[in-house]
């Protein structure tokens, strides 16, 4: 077991700690444009209300600058994974956040009970692993609605079959259902119990990339992190008072991988995997499963389709109306996710993405120190 501190930057090797973080073009650019050789860039590791934990500056803790903190509403704020630009002031061991550079992708979830606002459950994620498990039947419906969520990140997938040690002989035919679903994605077979094939995961875990997990719980996500990382995540852990003496317990969401790369894994990604669990709501919902049987249509949906069984049911007494309204209400709240594609937003990434192009362009033509 390594007894390295995967919370210490220092610990992210001899690179550029910045690189190491994932600093990259895309936000270098954004720096530049804003003018500011004052503010330095730092990304956030993690966050509680009206605190941030930051990478890459000499603060460990950061806050919004007054004008950002009227300014900035919901999505707009810094997640886990967004690079800030930030002043260090002597006087205070808090950062400041001034700015929130535009994201390279996100992962969206639109929160259940609060409207159909997005909440950014991981900002600047180079590739998600959808992990699945070679034990259980193979739900390609599941595999291609995570695919759906990833790509619409900007991220990009790369499906895991896991616990291979389970189902040795079945493995080369669970690979090709995935293959026949995800259309070129890459499906690294594995077995976090055994190591097997865990190399072939580097590909995607290289230095200064971020990836996060996701998929149904129970696939083994947290083993394959331990795996990967070779000690166990850290649980919540305080890091520190402030010089206010107001105790702070953010958790740290972004890990360092010994060897390069970042683990982002928050509480919302968890989420995610919760909606979209393992046939969670047949399971929940098993005495309606049962009545869908003798429905006319296969795919009824119980909403006024003729000879709906289910809803002869609900007329008969046989079944509480509340519990298929409560039923319909998950169901919405699954589409809510499927919908989590919003060509609008992307088509103002790429806008945004343009002007800066554009903008650093035409200042390049002036400022030597911006000619490569
Ligand atoms: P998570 O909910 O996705 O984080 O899943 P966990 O990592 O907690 O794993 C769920 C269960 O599967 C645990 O009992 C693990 O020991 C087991 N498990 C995880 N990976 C493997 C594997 O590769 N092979 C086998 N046989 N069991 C595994
Ligand atoms: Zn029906």
């Amino acid at each position: 077991m390594r007894t390295l501190d995967p919370l210490d930057p220092l610990d992210l090797g001899s690179l550029d700690p910045l690189e190491s973080l994932g600093f990259g073009p895309f936000f270098a650019a954004q720096h530049a444009l804003l003018d500011r050789p004052d503010l330095v860039c730092a990304r956030v590791a993690g966050e509680s209300p009206g605190c941030y934990q930051l990478l890459g500056c000499r603060n460990r803790l950061g806050e919004l600058s007054g004008r950002l903190r009227h300014q900035l509403t919901g999505p707009e704020r810094p997640a886990v994974g967004d690079w800030v630009a930030v002043s260090c002031p002597e006087a205070s061991d808090r950062a400041v956040i001034h700015h929130v550079f535009d994201r390279r992708t996100a992962m969206v979830r639109r929160a259940a009970g609060t409207g159909d606002r997005p909440q950014i459950v991981a900002a600047n994620a180079d590739a998600f692993l959808i992990v699945t498990s070679a034990n259980r039947d193979l739900n390609p419906r599941r595999v291609e609605r995570y695919l759906s969520a990833v790509w619409d990140s900007g991220a990009e997938p790369v499906v895991v079959l896991n616990k291979i040690d389970l189902a040795p002989d079945g493995v080369a035919a669970m690979v090709a259902a995935i293959e026949a679903v995800s259309q070129g994605v890459a499906v690294v077979p594995v077995s976090a119990a055994t190591g097997e094939n865990i190399g072939a995961l580097d590909l995607h875990l290289g230095r200064g990339r971020t990836a996060g997990l996701v998929g149904s719980s129970g696939v083994g996500k947290s083993s394959l992190v331990n795996r990967i990382l070779g000690c166990p995540l850290q649980p919540a852990a305080p890091i520190g008072d402030d010089d206010r003496g107001r105790h702070t317990t953010t958790r740290r969401e972004l890990i360092a991988i010994p060897g390069g790369g970042l683990f982002v894994d928050t509480p919302g990604m968890r989420e995610l995997g919760l909606l979209d669990d393992d046939g969670g709501l047949e399971a929940s919902f098993a005495d309606i499963a049962a009545l869908a049987g003798s429905c006319r249509f296969r795919d009824c949906a119980h909403q006024g389709e003729p000879r709906c069984a289910v809803e002869a049911a609900v007329a008969s007494g046989q079944l509480d109306p509340a519990r298929l309204a409560s039923y319909h209400k998950l169901l919405r709240e699954l589409a809510a996710v499927e919908r989590r594609r919003d060509p609008l937003a992307q088509a103002r990434y790429r806008q945004r993405w343009k002007a800066v192009h554009t903008a650093l362009r035409r200042r390049a033509r002036t400022d030597p120190k911006l000619r490569s």
